[in-house]
C-alpha cells in the first residue's frame, strides 16, 4: 500500500497528465497514507523582486516567461508548499506550468484527496452517508489560472506574488488557507503570447514604436483563445482541460482585464441569461465566490468594483469548467495605459454613479499596474477564504452536483446513427465528447426506438452521467432568450455568440431520445474512425472514388496534392456498378502511389474509398497540381489564424501573403483566401511603418497599387475566395453588384452568433458535396440583393429562403429581413474565379460543415475545365 502510494505520487510529480478518459466504474478513494511524510524541502526563497531586480507591479517593467519559469521552479524546488510541474509544451514550445500549493502534510496526500474529488464527481453507487463521510475528509480543489489573453498583463504578474506568499507566508490566516484547501495555479494559460507580448514590450522600450504586440498573441487565435471550449483545437485548451479532468476542481478562477473605463475589477454574478445546462447549485456556488471577492475589496478599501454587467452564463465556447463541476469565476480587472502605464484621468475613473451592483465609485484619477494586482490580489485571497472556510458544503454540493447528473431521467440519450455522410463530422463530435471526458457506448447490434431502428456500430451517449450535460449543451439546439435592454428597446448584447449546436455546424445527425429503450452497447475506450476496407483495384480504364460529402475529404486532397497524384472531380451525378456519386465525387486513377495514399487517408479519416470500373462521360476538371493557396492575413485577425490551424491540420499547401508578394501575386499563388476581417484598409494600410519594427514589414500597407494587383490578380486568371466582411471588400474590389438588405439597426435586426435556414445549390462547383438545406453560421453579417446579373457571370450557390423560419439555432431578431437574400455567390470576374459568401463559412473552426465550400472553391478556380471527352481519359 504504501510502496504504491509513494510510487504514484512519483509518477504524478513527473509525468504529463494524460487527457482526460471516461470511466464507468470510478475506484473508490484511496486510503490516506498517514505514514507518508512531507517533501524535505528547503533553502531560501529570494523575494520577486530580489529575484527579478525589480518589483513585480513597477511602471513600465513586466517581468517574462523565460525568468518566471525559473523562478516558479525554484519555488518549487525550496518550498514544502509547492510542488511545480512542466504539463508539457505549447505551441511554439514554450513550457506549461502547473504549480500545486498546499500545506506540506496536504501535498503529501494529494493522491488521496483527487481520489476524494473524482469519486464525488462521479458518485454512482456512492451512498448520501458516505458522500458526507467524504465531504468531511477532503478538501476542496480551487483552481486559478492568469494569463490566458497576453496583453491583459496584470494578472500573470500578481500569479508571480501569489506563488510567492503561498509558499513562504508564515501567518495562521494563510497556514489556515493551506490547510484546508488545495491550490492548482497555472500562472499562465497562453505562455506563448506572455513571450510574444513582454518580451516585445521589452524589446521596444526606449523607442518611438508602439509597445503592443501587433499580431495574435497564440500562434492560431489569439483572443479568440478563450473560444475554444468547445472544439478543444489548441494544445493549451487541452492541457488545461487535461488539470480539470484529473483534479475536478470546485472553483475555477480565470483572470482577466477589461477596458480602462470598466469597473476596477468585475467579479461575477454575472447577467442573464445563463445556460440550462449549468446546473443551478454552480451558478449560486459562482455568485457566492463573486460577492465574498466583491466584500474583500471593499473591506479592504479598495473601490470601483462592480458585478452583474456585460458577462453572461451562457456559452460554452468560454466555459469548460462548469460543465465539469466548477463554478467559473471571471475576473476582469480595467486596464492602464501602455500596457503597464499609470492610466491617469482628468477627474475619478470609472463611472461614477452608484448603483445596488456598483456600490462604491472609485474616487482617483490614477490606475495603475500596481492597482491591478493588489485589487486582483485582494479578490483571489477573499475566494480562497470563502472557499477554505466552507470545505464541507462545497464538496457536499459538488456531489450533489453530480448526484443529479448521473440520476437524470430524461432525456435519456442522444444516438448517433452509424453510416452518417459525413464520417469526419462524427469523428470530430466523438473526439470532442471524448476529450470532455463524456461516456461514449456504442451499440454491438442492431437496437430500435419507437419504430426507427438503429444498425450495430451506432454511438450512444446516455445521459445519466456525470459530465451529459456538456454534450447535451453540444447536441441540442439552442434557444436563446429575448433579452432586451428595455420592453420595446434593443437587445441586450450578447457577451458571445449564442449557439454552439455540434451537429448542424459539423453536418451530421444525433437524435434525441426522450425516454428508456433497450441496447446491446458497450463504453468505449477511444475513439477511432470508422474501418475502412479498399476496394479491389480498378481496371486501369477505371479510377478510384471519394464522395464529396464528408469535409474530412480535403485532408485527402492535400495529401494527394503533396504525392502530386493527378486529382479529378465529376462535375455531374454519374451511376457506376449500381452506385451513384454526386457531382463533385474525386476521381484518381488506379496506380500504386494513389492506392496508398487513399489507404492511409481512409484509414485517418474513415471516409470510404471506392472503385469505379468505367470513368463516366461527363464534364469535370483536374485539381491543379500543387495548387498554392495564399491567406490573407492582417495581423491580429483571428479569423485568418482560425483558418491556417484548419490548413495545418489538413496540411493544405498555403502561406501568409506578405508585402512584397503583392510585386507579382500569380507568381506565387493560384488562390487567394480573404477571411472576415480583411478590409480595404488593413491590405492598403497595414501597419504604420513609423508604429512598428522592420520586422513586421511583411505586414506593412501595400498602398492603392497593391489593392490594384490583387484585382487584376483575379482578373488574369486567379482565384479569391472571399467571407463574412471579406465580402465587402471583394465589394470594394471588383464594383459587384450587390446591395446589403439587413438594416443596421439592432432593434430591427439582430444575429449575434447563430445558425440560420440556408437553401444551396449542390450542383454549384462551390457547393459540390453539400446538402441541400446545410444552415449557415452568422454572426452579425450581411445578407445582400443580387443587382445584376450582366455585370458579370454570376451564379447563386446559396441563399436565404423566401420565407419561413431562418433562425434554426440561437437568436434572431427580424429573420424576415433575410427572406429571399443572396449569401453565397459564384462569379467569373474576367478570367478569374471569385467565391463570395457574406455569413462566415469559416468560424472558430466550428463550423466545418460549410467551411467544405471554401476548400471546394480554392482548388475549383485554378482547376483545368475539361469536357466530357477530356474527363473520361483522365489524362490518360
Ligand atoms: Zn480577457
Amino acid at each position: 500500500m504504501k510502496a504504491t502510494a509513494a510510487a504514484s505520487a512519483a509518477a504524478a510529480a513527473t509525468t504529463v497528465i494524460a487527457p482526460g478518459v471516461a470511466s464507468a466504474a470510478p475506484a473508490a478513494p484511496a486510503q490516506p497514507d498517514t505514514n507518508q511524510p512531507a517533501a524535505k524541502k528547503s533553502g531560501n526563497i529570494p523575494t520577486p523582486a530580489q529575484y527579478f531586480g525589480t518589483p513585480i507591479g513597477t511602471d513600465g517593467y513586466l517581468a517574462q516567461w523565460k525568468d518566471m519559469v525559473p523562478y516558479f521552479k525554484l519555488i518549487g524546488q525550496r518550498s514544502e508548499r509547492v510542488n511545480y510541474q512542466e504539463v508539457g509544451k505549447t505551441t511554439l514550445g514554450n513550457p506549461y506550468v502547473l504549480l500545486t500549493i498546499s500545506s506540506p502534510q496536504n501535498l503529501a496526500r494529494l493522491d488521496y484527496y483527487t481520489s476524494i474529488n473524482a469519486r464525488l464527481a462521479d458518485p454512482r453507487g456512492l451512498s448520501d452517508s458516505d458522500a458526507k463521510k467524504l465531504a468531511t475528509e477532503g478538501l476542496p480543489f480551487y483552481f486559478v489560472q492568469a494569463g490566458i489573453h497576453s496583453t491583459e498583463v496584470g494578472n500573470s504578474q500578481a500569479a508571480i506574488e501569489w506563488a510567492y506568499r503561498l509558499a513562504t507566508e508564515q501567518s495562521d490566516y494563510l497556514k489556515d488557507i493551506l490547510d484546508n484547501l488545495i491550490i492548482l495555479m497555472v500562472p499562465c494559460q497562453n505562455p506563448d503570447g506572455l513571450v510574444l507580448v513582454n518580451d516585445y514590450f521589452a524589446a521596444t522600450a526606449n523607442t518611438t514604436f508602439s509597445r503592443t504586440y501587433p499580431d495574435l498573441y497564440n500562434k492560431y487565435n489569439g483572443h479568440d483563445d478563450n473560444r475554444d471550449w468547445i472544439m478543444l483545437t489548441q494544445t493549451e485548451s487541452n492541457y488545461n482541460i487535461s488539470i480539470l479532468n484529473k483534479y475536478h476542481p470546485q472553483v475555477f478562477q480565470d483572470s482577466h482585464q477589461a477596458g480602462s473605463g470598466a469597473p476596477r475589477l468585475f467579479t461575477p454574478p454575472y447577467l442573464s441569461p445563463y445556460d440550462v445546462n449549468i446546473d443551478p447549485i454552480l451558478v449560486q456556488q459562482t455568485d457566492t465566490v463573486g460577492l465574498a471577492m466583491q466584500r474583500g475589496m471593499t473591506a479592504a478599501g479598495m473601490k470601483g468594483n462592480g458585478w452583474g454587467v456585460e458577462y453572461d452564463y451562457w456559452t460554452p465556447s468560454r466555459q469548460y469548467c462548469v460543465y465539469h463541476g466548477a463554478a467559473r469565476i471571471l475576473t476582469e480587472a480595467a486596464s492602464v495605459s501602455n500596457l503597464a502605464y499609470p492610466l491617469v484621468g482628468n477627474g475619478p475613473l470609472g463611472r461614477q454613479d452608484k448603483d445596488i451592483n456598483f456600490i462604491e465609485p472609485y474616487d482617483s484619477n490614477t490606475w495603475t499596474l500596481r492597482n491591478i494586482i493588489d485589487w486582483v490580489s485582494e479578490a483571489f485571497y477573499s475566494g480562497l477564504e470563502t472557499v477554505a472556510y466552507d470545505t464541507y458544503n462545497w464538496l457536499y454540493n459538488s456531489y450533489r452536483v453530480a448526484h443529479k447528473a448521473v440520476t437524470r431521467t430524461s432525456p435519456y440519450a442522444y444516438v448517433i446513427e452509424a453510416g452518417q455522410r459525413d464520417p469526419q463530422a462524427v469523428f470530430d463530435a466523438l473526439t470532442i465528447f471524448h476529450k470532455g471526458a463524456v461516456e461514449i457506448h456504442q451499440a454491438k447490434s442492431a437496437f430500435s426506438v419507437g419504430s426507427k431502428t438503429y444498425a450495430a456500430g451506432s454511438y450512444i451517449i446516455y445521459m445519466k452521467q456525470p459530465y451529459a450535460g456538456f454534450a447535451k449543451t453540444l447536441l441540442e439546439v439552442q434557444d436563446y432568450p429575448l433579452l432586451l435592454q428595455y420592453p420595446g428597446g434593443p437587445p441586450q448584447q450578447p457577451y458571445d455568440v449564442t449557439a454552439q449546436t455540434l451537429p448542424m455546424l459539423l453536418g451530421f445527425k444525433a437524435d434525441l431520445v426522450g425516454s428508456q429503450f433497450d441496447a446491446n452497447a458497450t463504453l468505449i475506450s477511444a475513439v477511432k474512425p470508422p474501418a475502412v476496407t479498399m476496394p479491389t483495384a480498378p481496371p486501369n480504364t477505371g479510377a478510384y472514388a471519394l464522395g464529396p460529402e464528408s469535409y474530412g475529404v480535403f485532408r485527402i486532397v492535400a495529401a494527394l496534392q503533396r504525392k502530386n497524384i493527378p486529382t479529378f472531380r465529376a462535375a455531374a451525378a454519374f451511376t457506376d456498378g449500381g452506385r451513384n456519386y454526386p457531382a463533385g465525387t474525386f476521381l484518381v486513377q488506379p496506380t500504386d502511389a494513389a492506392r496508398q495514399v487513399l489507404q492511409d487517408q481512409a484509414n485517418a479519416t474513415g471516409i470510404p474509398v471506392y472503385a469505379v470500373g468505367t470513368v463516366p462521360a461527363v464534364a469535370g476538371i483536374q485539381l491543379k497540381p500543387g495548387t498554392r493557396i495564399g491567406m490573407l492575413k492582417p495581423p491580429d485577425n483571428m479569423p485568418s489564424g482560425w483558418l491556417m490551424w484548419m490548413f495545418d491540420q489538413y496540411d493544405v499547401n498555403y502561406s501568409v501573403v506578405v508585402h512584397d508578394d503583392y510585386a507579382n501575386l500569380a507568381g506565387k499563388y493560384d488562390a487567394i483566401i480573404m477571411p472576415d476581417g480583411v478590409s480595404r484598409n488593413s491590405i492598403v494600410n497595414g501597419l504604420s511603418a513609423t508604429r512598428y519594427p522592420s520586422d513586421w514589414a511583411w505586414a506593412f500597407g501595400v498602398g492603392t497599387a497593391g489593392f490594384t494587383a490583387l484585382h487584376d490578380f483575379v482578373a488574369n486568371g486567379g482565384t479569391l475566395v472571399a467571407y463574412g466582411s471579406g465580402t465587402t471588400t471583394a465589394q470594394t474590389l471588383f464594383s459587384l453588384p450587390i446591395t446589403p438588405v439587413l438594416p443596421n439597426d439592432d432593434s430591427v435586426f439582430f444575429c449575434p452568433g447563430s445558425i440560420l435556414s440556408q437553401e444551396i445549390d449542390p450542383n454549384d462547383p462551390a457547393a459540390w458535396g453539400m446538402e441541400a438545406d446545410h444552415p449557415v453560421w452568422m454572426d452579425g453579417d450581411q445578407a445582400y440583393k443580387l443587382t445584376s446579373t450582366t455585370t458579370y457571370p454570376v451564379h447563386v450557390v446559396a441563399k436565404y429562403p423566401d420565407s419561413g423560419d431562418q433562425l434554426q439555432s440561437g437568436w434572431l431578431i427580424g429573420g424576415q429581413y433575410l427572406n429571399g437574400a443572396v449569401n453565397g455567390l459564384s462569379w467569373n470576374i474576367g478570367n478569374g474565379y471569385l467565391l463570395t459568401f457574406g455569413s462566415e463559412i469559416g468560424f472558430r473552426t466550428w463550423n466545418r460543415g460549410e467551411q467544405k465550400m471554401l476548400f471546394n472553391a480554392m482548388y475549383y478556380g485554378p482547376s483545368q475545365k475539361l469536357t466530357a471527352d477530356q474527363f473520361q481519359r483522365l489524362g490518360r
